[in-house]
């Protein structure tokens, strides 16, 4: 199988349950060709899956270590997943774009409550049931269109290559709102949600992180068709928490895609392999050349052909 790459992955510098090492040792054995690690970006408020700040240079100086050692086996690359609360705090401030990475993800896990708390709702069914009941009046619907609203700032303030599992929230929301999928605010919502996505060329991830245990991908299947339409490019991650999981998911999201019409995930790459097809229309930039080949920077994320 081709298309063995994965941007979004957590090790020990936040939530993740292992060395940010053992996940590029994994992906060597898997055969992946590009591999990318994202911890939790520090936020200014309490939380136990984010690093710390304090970390950011010994995170950094540890990607670089890695690099040297698995940088001839498999493309590796630096970035976050970084968390948008306000229009205050999150990807495109300043302190997130001048860090050194490679590429940034940006994702709402958090939400202001109705007094401003920044609550926690990137949880399961029965926690997020508690949370809304407790912080945001039980309204269920109110929390749906929140989180929609909040991810059209995040991208209207930029500063990220592609939003995280954009409609997570719909997953736990419809424990609360029998029949959510086919209501007609919620289509409406969610139609008009894409189409400012679309709009603003950023790119969505398809995350698989729960398609073994919960049967989804984020964003559900069922918008894939409406996505492709609105020529909304896609990557494909694990966001996987564990070195065994990194591909966990993956092969079908990428059937999913296929069959809702999509010939091409972006992958981003150092150095482009020979004979790899590009997909129509994608201008595919030149190799650097010259010094600094041992380490070139990525070029653009790329239109890569599926090919499994
Ligand atoms: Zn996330
Ligand atoms: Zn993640």
């Amino acid at each position: 199988m081709d298309n063995l790459t994965n941007y979004h992955s957590h090790c020990d510098f936040c939530d993740g349950k292992a060395p940010m090492e053992d996940f590029f040792r994994e992906a060597v054995e898997e055969h992946f060709t590009a591999f990318g690690i994202t911890s939790h970006s520090p936020v200014p408020i309490k939380s136990t899956s984010n690093m710390k700040r304090e970390n950011m240079n010994a995170y950094l100086t540890e990607f670089g270590r890695i690099k040297k050692e698995y940088g001839n086996r498999l493309e590796c690359f630096s970035g976050l997943e970084i968390d948008y609360l306000s229009r205050f705090f999150g990807p495109s401030t300043s302190y997130f774009q001048e860090l050194p990475l490679d590429f940034r993800i940006g994702s709402i896990h958090f939400l202001p409550d109705h007094t401003g708390h920044i609550r926690d709702i990137d949880l399961k069914p029965d926690e997020f049931a508690a949370t809304v009941k407790e912080y945001f009046n039980g309204d269920a619907e109110g929390i749906v269109k929140l989180y929609a609203d909040q991810v059209i700032s995040m991208v209207d303030a930029g500063g990220i290559d592609f939003v995280g599992h954009c409609d997570k929230i719909s997953y736990s929301a419809s424990f609360m709102i029998p029949g959510l999928f086919d209501t007609g605010w919620f289509n409406d919502l969610m139609e008009n949600f894409f189409g400012e996505i679309a709009k603003s060329g950023i790119m969505l991830e398809v995350n698989t992180k729960h398609f073994s245990g919960w049967g989804t991908f984020f964003p559900n299947e069922r918008w894939f068709p409406l996505m492709k339409s609105l020529g909304i490019k896609i990557v494909v991650n694990s966001d996987a928490h564990e070195p065994g999981l990194i591909n966990s998911g993956r092969p079908e999201a990428i059937e999913a895609l296929k069959k809702a019409g999509y010939d091409t995930v972006m992958e981003l790459h150092r150095n482009r392999k020979q004979g790899r097809q590009k997909s129509p229309g994608t201008t595919v930039p030149e190799l650097q050349s010259g010094k600094g080949d041992s380490d070139p920077r990525p070029q653009p994320w790329q239109g890569c052909a599926l090919t499994n």
